[in-house]
């Protein structure tokens, strides 16, 4: 036999028994964001490497570490898109959807990351982002939090994820806390990992997130990034936290919170689960005022979030919140001569009388009792069953497969019994 060739390493399939929960999640995700007046937007996978590394930064772990960068043909360096919001950013750019507009938009799809594959961690995995583009309010800010808190209820996760925000000032009041930070990392130089001592001079507020639990500690200490606001960044914060009180919208203020990409400013989130152990985050955003100018775009403010919906499946299977509509509503069954052709009319007519019905042919032969068996295993509600006689006098046999009681319908009058199952 010949060799099996696998998936690459991180990358998985959505199989049969799995895409009923993801379309459930989709849907509902696509359904809550709709409620607000956001349009969906597309970009393509693949960008050029630039894009990346002017608008998440060279010295992010995603840009110098985690990229998935290949020549193409023409010798031109492109990228597996990592994130959504660069492209998003470029797309808007590009076609002029920003100069005078706002935009409130979002998009669904896989990004790429070469990071070790573990439980909540892939190398291709899957975002959903929100992206309002001309709005600087906290107004904004406080609409999108209490979108995806929405978003949380009607999954049934309300319950089980936390919010932290922060506010991370300008790129003035960051420029002159990361001075003050560097300065205190330098005096406890001894007690910082590798990690920490090459972000001390690349990206020193990283350091302010490391997972080491001594670092932590010293870090105590450290200048508070709070203490460093300008006046308008603290109003912003202050406003946005007005807003979520009186929305009833609970969370903390973790000051340690920076998150991994360069655009940030201002403020910023992430929703927190304790039920996924280490790959908690299941949703993270904030403001980037800065970045579309960075990208050459007319100077516009900007705000928006992703969510990882591979942590949210495992979330819903955690919880056990799998609960999905069966795939299956009917299954036909024919024996005997002509009751093939037959029960595909029949099939077809019922697809047309009652939307949404999911109507499923028995091929290939076989008994009653083999095509009962398949009927049970695609998880059907009924079974119908058309033999010579049912076909002949236009009737045909339901087979309630749940409650086990079967009766004999005109095939006229079965409409309204199986509307009953959509
Ligand atoms: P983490 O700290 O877990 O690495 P991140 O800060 O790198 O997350 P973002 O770039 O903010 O993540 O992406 C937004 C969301 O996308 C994350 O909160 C997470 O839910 C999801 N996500 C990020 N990287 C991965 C990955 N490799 N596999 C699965 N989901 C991911
Ligand atoms: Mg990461």
């Amino acid at each position: 036999m010949a060799k099996t060739i696998q998936a690459i390493r991180g990358m998985n399939d959505c199989l049969p028994t799995q895409s009923p929960l993801w379309q459930k999640l989709e849907n509902t995700v696509k359904h809550v964001i709709s409620a607000y007046g956001y349009n969906e937007v597309r970009m393509p996978i693949v960008e050029e490497t630039n894009l990346f590394s002017r608008a998440v930064g060279e010295e992010t772990d995603v840009v110098s570490k985690e990229m998935y960068t290949f020549e193409d043909r023409n010798g031109d360096s492109l990228t597996l898109r990592p994130e959504g919001t660069a492209g998003c950013v470029r797309a808007c750019i590009q076609n002029s959807l920003i100069n005078r507009d706002e935009q409130r938009l979002w998009y669904m799809g896989p990004m790429f990351r070469h990071e070790r594959p573990q439980k909540g961690r892939y190398r291709q995995f899957h975002q959903c982002g929100v992206e309002v583009f001309g709005l600087n309010g906290p107004d904004v800010d406080a609409e999108l939090i209490m979108m995806t808190a929405r978003l949380w209820r009607e999954l049934g996760i309300d319950k089980h994820v936390r919010l932290e925000l922060n506010s991370i000032g300008s790129l003035e009041d960051r420029a002159n806390y990361r001075i003050a930070l560097v300065a205190f990392l330098e005096q406890h130089v001894d007690v910082l990992d590798d990690d920490c001592k090459r972000r001390m001079h690349t990206n020193p507020l990283r350091v302010l997130d490391t997972k080491n639990p001594d670092i932590q500690a010293v870090l105590g200490d450290a200048p508070r990034l709070s203490d460093y606001l300008g006046d308008e960044s603290k109003q912003h914060f202050a406003g946005l936290c007005e807003l979520l009180d009186a929305a009833g919208i609970e969370y903390t203020v973790n000051e340690r919170l920076v998150r991994g990409l360069d655009y940030y400013n201002r403020t910023v989130f992430e929703w927190i689960t304790e039920s996924l152990g280490a790959q908690g985050t299941v949703c993270g955003g904030g403001r980037y005022d800065g970045l579309v100018e960075q990208l050459g775009g007319k100077a516009t403010p900007a705000v928006g979030f992703a969510m990882g919906l591979e942590r949210l499946v495992l979330m819903l299977e955690t919880l056990e919140l799998t609960d999905v509509r069966r795939s299956v509503d009917v299954y036909m069954v024919t024996a005997g001569e002509g009751t093939m052709m037959a029960g595909l009319k029949l099939a077809e007519q019922l697809r047309e009388q009652v939307p949404g019905l999911r109507v499923m042919n028995h091929f290939g032969g076989g008994n009653f009792k083999k095509q009962f068996k398949r009927a049970d295993k695609v998880g059907a509600a009924v079974a119908l069953v058309l033999g010579e006689n049912e076909v002949a006098d236009g009737t045909v046999v339901l087979k309630d497969l749940i409650g086990g009681t079967q009766e004999t319908y005109s095939q006229a009058d079965v409409t309204a019994k199986l509307a009953e199952l959509v």
